[in-house]
């Protein structure tokens, strides 16, 4: 009974493999949600940022401060950057770490040493 359905399923996908390499339209598709998909998961390592007009960002960090800088603030998990903020008008190190029970990046502001 399993087999059964293990090679209904393998044929439903050499099928697909069959249209998708045969028709071009469907292979632009596909490849369109695939970058559709990669896209959006880019978007969603800037959250809690919305774009003021079109030159400064708002990023609300871990202690509910806003800052704003005239970057996006696109930081991976772990890691750091400088940027300078035009609420406090200092530099700052913002370090950013990936919450899995929020599903959401968090964010650690603080100031830059050469400040
Ligand atoms: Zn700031």
């Amino acid at each position: 009974m399993t087999k059964n359905v293990q090679s209904k399923l393998w044929l439903i996908f050499l099928h697909l493999v069959n249209l998708i390499t045969t028709s071009p339209v469907l292979f632009h598709i596909i490849l369109a949600i695939i970058l559709t998909l990669g896209l959006s998961n880019c978007s969603s390592s800037i959250p809690n940022q919305k774009s003021n007009g079109h030159t400064h960002f708002t990023l609300v960090d871990k202690k509910l401060k806003e800052h704003q800088y005239n970057k996006p603030i696109i930081i991976q998990h772990g890691r750091r950057k400088v940027m300078y903020c035009r609420t406090h008008h200092r530099w700052e190190v913002i370090r950013s770490y990936w919450n899995p029970k929020e599903m959401d990046y968090e964010y650690y502001v603080i100031k830059h040493p050469k400040n």
